[in-house]
């Protein structure tokens, strides 16, 4: 009966110790290891690629400094309609609500407006053989994904955006 209490001990402690691995690849874990991350600090950063490159993930470091794009209908928010605030995923600025979110065919979370008009920042984008215009986070220029003007009223723009730079906090939480 020991024997049985001592195993079970040891399984329960390699549990907890695969839940708390888990818990380091969990997008909240990774904002405490990011100085730079703050929900109401609205300064403006000013961070090497480098920096940036030893705080975020590689797949929100490919899309947030390196203009990467996640693959349509895998992202995490794209079918999210919970009430709730969108912030940029690298450093905390918040970006839009979900008021402004509509469901779109296109597979990334789209939004028809900013939370300000100051929250993001406009590039013009000709890479790829077209010319578009890239949308980008106003506090720590990161790149967030693009702006279309067919989006539904009352501003016909859609923004549309890569969930991997996007941290959702619902409402009621
Ligand atoms: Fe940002």
């Amino acid at each position: 009966m020991l024997k049985f209490h001592i195993i079970a001990a040891i399984c329960c402690s390699l549990l907890f110790s695969q839940c708390s691995n888990a818990q380091n690849t969990n997008p909240m874990a990774d904002q405490k290891n990011n100085p730079h991350y703050s929900r109401t600090d609205s300064a403006h950063l000013h961070v090497s690629n480098e920096e940036w490159k030893k705080i975020l993930s590689k797949e929100v470091y490919n899309i947030a400094r390196e203009k990467g794009t996640e693959w349509a209908f895998s992202g995490k928010y794209y079918k999210t309609d919970e009430r709730g605030h969108y912030y940029c995923a690298v450093c905390g600025n918040p970006l839009f609500i979900s008021g402004a979110k509509f469901a779109s065919s296109c597979g990334w979370p789209s939004f028809f407006e900013s939370i300000k008009p100051n929250s993001v920042r406009y590039i013009e984008d000709n890479s790829h053989g077209m010319n578009r215009t890239e949308v980008v986070c106003g506090r720590c220029d990161s790149h967030l994904g693009h702006i279309f003007d067919d989006g539904p009223a009352p501003t016909y723009k859609r923004f549309c955006m890569n969930s991997a730079v996007l941290d959702f906090e619902p409402d009621n939480k």
